[in-house]
């Protein structure tokens, strides 16, 4: 199968510090990736580099089967068809929405073009704003105009670095999925740039999450929150607590809220020290008296759910949710019930096993 698009090992250096490491992944066409990691990490440089904008240091990158980048090639940008949408709308102030969107399809006959901007403006839902000026505009809608724009031309592959970002937080999550649903109307592949995990999982089919320029797991939303490579994605993807456990023998594990049985490693020997993954959707609060006690330290309204700190006599911590109307205080003691599915057990050096 030709895949949409492919990193192969592509390092990155400016001057002599490298900021992208051995990122290899695949994107199938018509699907939406997204390159999640925090600030620094190197997100941008890897998107202009799909681009054309930034030569690699090692690797290859290839559109549609074809090569584009590597140390001794670098096909120009305007010769890539790529599609970019950034954070700061980028709008021509002084032409209307239709003029913008047209400045896209230079080239193209008029009766085409028409046609495009008229397809495209339903598609983001703002025919009626056809002869407005950016200024004239909400953030949203300015950025929807820039989605349309950067779409007309049907670009190879759309590339998103922080689309989103300068909108408001309520706007951010809504615009994200609606600008899934456009892009999968359209059929068009994307790769999304963001330090948000709630816009990746709102848009993508598959995520990339970065750190120092290495890129530890490429998987769906649902694989890195429940089965995170490293303990680096496990503690960036929601939320969770790495408790130290030892393995007790082939089956079971002594943990500070007792002995759990699960799967284990092949080789696990019993004495070694592992840590183990629990998300606060794994324990459960109860009224039975068996379970295990613990004490309340922290809570945070979330509105259909309070997330609860709790601490055990050990001393050690982690996190729960609960419905709202059940109602716990800090400083109450309560049980727990675990409800584990599989034990996700890291190496010391932070390699899940
Ligand atoms: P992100 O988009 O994930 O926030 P960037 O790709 O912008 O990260 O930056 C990755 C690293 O590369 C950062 O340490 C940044 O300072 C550095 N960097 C980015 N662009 C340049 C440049 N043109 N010259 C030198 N260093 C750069
Ligand atoms: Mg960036």
């Amino acid at each position: 199968m030709t895949h949409r698009l492919e990193l192969d090992h592509v390092s990155i250096s400016f001057g002599s510090t490298e900021v992208v490491r051995q990122v290899s992944f695949q994107l199938p066409e018509g699907y939406i990736g997204s390159l999640l990691g925090p600030s620094g990490c190197g997100k941008t440089t890897l998107l202009r580099a799909i681009a054309g904008f930034e030569p690699l240091a090692a690797g290859s990158i290839s559109l549609h089967g074809k090569h584009v980048s590597s140390p001794k090639q670098l096909i120009a940008p305007e010769k890539r068809r790529v599609g970019m949408v950034f954070q700061d709308f980028a709008l021509f102030p002084h032409l209307s929405v239709t003029d913008n969107i047209a400045f896209g399809l230079s080239g193209v006959p008029s009766q085409q073009k028409r046609q495009r901007i008229t397809e495209l403006l339903k598609l983001v839902g703002l025919d009626h704003l056809a002869h407005q000026h950016p200024h004239q505009l909400s953030g949203g809608q300015q950025q929807r105009i820039a989605l349309a724009r950067a779409m007309a031309p049907r670009p190879e592959i759309l590339l998103l670095d922080e689309p989103f970002s300068a909108l408001d937080p309520e706007l951010r999550g809504q615009l994200a999925t609606e600008v899934r649903a456009l892009l999968k109307q359209d059929g068009i592949t994307a790769i999304l740039v963001t330090h948000d995990q709630t816009e990746s999982f709102a848009m993508a089919d598959q995520i990339g999450v970065m750190h120092q320029g290495s890129l530890h797991q490429w998987d769906t939303s649902y694989n890195l929150y429940h089965h995170p490579v490293t303990t680096f994605v496990a503690d960036f993807i929601g939320r969770g607590t790495l408790l130290n456990i030892t393995v007790a023998d082939k089956n079971s594990i002594d943990t500070p809220l007792g002995r759990l049985s699960g799967k284990l490693p092949e080789g696990s020997e019993a004495g070694l020290q592992l840590k183990l993954l629990l998300r606060p959707d794994d324990l459960h609060l109860t009224t039975k008296q068996d379970g295990i006690q613990a004490k309340i330290t922290g809570r945070l309204f979330q509105g259909a759910d309070y997330f609860y700190t709790l601490q055990l006599d050990s001393g050690d911590q982690f996190h729960c949710l609960a419905p709202s109307h059940q109602q716990h205080h800090v400083g109450d003691s309560v049980t727990l019930k675990l409800d584990i599915q599989d034990l996700v057990l890291f190496s010391d050096q932070g390699f899940a096993l």
